[in-house]
């Protein structure tokens, strides 16, 4: 029986901040504001504009439940029309008009059961519960490379390209094989004089066909909605599977792909030479494992270069490597990637009794099933530390997630306390089984990633999703304190 209703706060407007909102008003808890730092919703796909942008989940299961579209143009969609998509559900769903764009939350500090909210331009807010749908990945690393300042042509990490700088006929070197990479490879290749891939680590490649859409298959899609939540669903399962292999490195799934792996390096890469030069010599999947359907042509193209030497720093013309030789260059992209740890920072957090996030994040992030922290009550996560990045459909996760809280916030409304938070005892018990079971992952067999903490721990959930459905069906009410 609910007795009263809450005020709360939103934090992100991308992906998981935009579902938080629409699941909130669908919940009568109407009374919300979202906050976003940028102009504009969508998150990492309005950060990220960077030539081949994609998402290596197909786009019909990388779309909310609830929102599915026939209109997605190809398997793997690019990522404008990701961005669009979100654009237009935020829009549909009432949600653009809720959020305060440009200002984004400084601190959040907990005092009388309450959470008070200052943004960067002083604006604050008093509310009963807390959303932070801050992200994953956005803050970029930059690569500690000597001289990288003093590079006469243009620099950028690649979540901040400048589209002013032209790619057609220029010298590009690219620092990094991450999905990024790879992507931005196959994307300017056909544009570039000369392109230079400076790989640290090679990486293995699962070939997927990226087709086109048909205007006919899109239609039958928009006249036959079963088909496609039908399509949805398929997806889904199949990700299952793969989510399945990857957090057991004995399965024989992974063992497929490991050999998917291996004859497409075989079959298409043709230079025994270069051939060797992309052959990872650890186990597939053990980093991220990439997809694309063409880098290794783009890498063959006789204007394309693979350097394998290291880099031994930057010079005003170019990128030397350590065997002496100097790569003349007019743009180098530096895509390395993501400080993946820096979750919410660097906003600062004060939980019960003056506890700060820095101090309940020291030595590592960690939260109750990803979602709930001790001595932040009401304060809840959206695709929060050690949670399923590794393997699954972000949305989905965030679907689950966010069902989870409500049943969490529904203890306050039914008057049954008004704050609750995760136990610590319940957070060390998690974490121990955690960390237990992700020494059987495919992430520990040999490689590195940023999946792995400081410990060389992968920082993901290290089950099957069916068990991540499962947990987060209903909160077993046990591990929460509520007062
Ligand atoms: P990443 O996977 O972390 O890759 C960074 C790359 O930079 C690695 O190859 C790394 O080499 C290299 N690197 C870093 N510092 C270096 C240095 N100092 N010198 C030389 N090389 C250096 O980053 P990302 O490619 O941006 O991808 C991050 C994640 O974003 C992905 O795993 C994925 O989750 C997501 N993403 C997804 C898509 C998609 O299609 N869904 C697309 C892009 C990104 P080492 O391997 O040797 O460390």
């Amino acid at each position: 029986m609910q007795t009263q209703t809450l005020r709360c706060a939103v934090i992100g407007a991308g992906m998981a901040g935009i579902l938080a909102a629409i699941k909130l008003d669908e919940a009568g808890l109407g009374d919300f504001t979202v906050y976003e730092k940028a102009d504009r919703v969508g998150g990492t796909w309005r950060e990220n504009t960077y030539p081949g942008l994609s998402c290596d989940v197909p786009s019909h299961l990388y779309s909310y439940s609830f929102a599915l579209t026939p209109d997605w143009s190809r398997r793997f969609a690019p990522g404008p029309e990701i961005e669009a998509y979100f654009e237009r559900i935020a829009e549909e769903y009432g949600v653009t008009k809720r959020v305060r764009f440009g200002d984004e939350v400084v601190s959040c500090a907990f005092s009388d059961g309450k959470w008070h909210l200052t943004t960067a331009s002083g604006h604050t807010d008093t509310v009963d519960v807390v959303i932070a749908a801050t992200g994953v990945l956005h803050h970029p690393r930059y690569p500690d490379l000597a001289g990288l300042d003093a590079f006469e042509g243009a620099c950028f990490h690649s979540a901040r390209w400048d589209h002013s700088v032209a790619l057609d006929g220029a010298r590009v070197g690219i620092v990094g094989t991450g999905s990024t990479a790879v992507q931005i490879v196959s994307a300017i290749v056909d544009r570039v004089a000369a392109l230079s891939l400076f790989q640290r680590t090679a990486q293995w490649i699962a070939p997927q066909d990226n087709r086109a859409y048909s205007a006919e298959e899109r239609a039958e899609l928009r006249d036959h909605p079963d088909q496609l939540a039908e399509t949805h669903q398929t997806l889904s399962d199949m990700f299952d599977l793969f989510a399945n292999a990857v957090v057991d490195a004995e399965s024989a799934e992974i063992k497929l792909i490991e050999q998917a792996c291996l004859d497409n390096l075989e079959n298409n890469v043709h230079d025994p030479e270069l051939r060797e030069r992309l052959r990872p010599t650890y186990r597939a999947a053990c980093k991220r494992l990439i997809v694309s359907p063409d880098f290794y042509d783009a890498i063959q193209k006789p204007n394309a270069e693979l350097v394998t030497d290291a880099i031994e720093c930057v010079e005003p013309k170019g990128v030397r490597t350590k065997d002496g030789r100097l790569h003349e260059l007019d743009v180098l992209v530096l895509a390395t990637g993501f400080k993946a740890d820096a979750f919410m920072r660097p906003m600062q957090i004060i939980g019960r009794d003056g506890v700060t996030l820095q101090q309940a994040w020291t030595p590592r992030p960690e939260a109750y099933l990803s979602v709930s922290m001790p001595d932040f009550p009401n304060f809840f996560m959206l695709n929060g530390p050690n949670g399923p990045v590794g393997n699954f459909s972000l949305i989905e996760v965030a679907e689950i997630q966010f069902r989870y809280i409500l049943q969490l916030v529904d203890q306050i409304l039914d008057g049954n306390c008004r704050e609750i938070a995760a136990t610590r005892g319940a957070l060390t018990e998690f974490e121990r089984a955690r960390e237990e079971a992700a020494t059987h992952t495919v992430w520990v067999t040999g490689c590195l990633s940023w999946y792995l903490d400081d410990r060389g721990l992968p920082a993901v959930w290290p089950w099957s999703f069916l068990r991540f459905r499962d947990v987060m069906k209903a909160p077993d009410l046990g591990a929460y304190d509520l007062r």
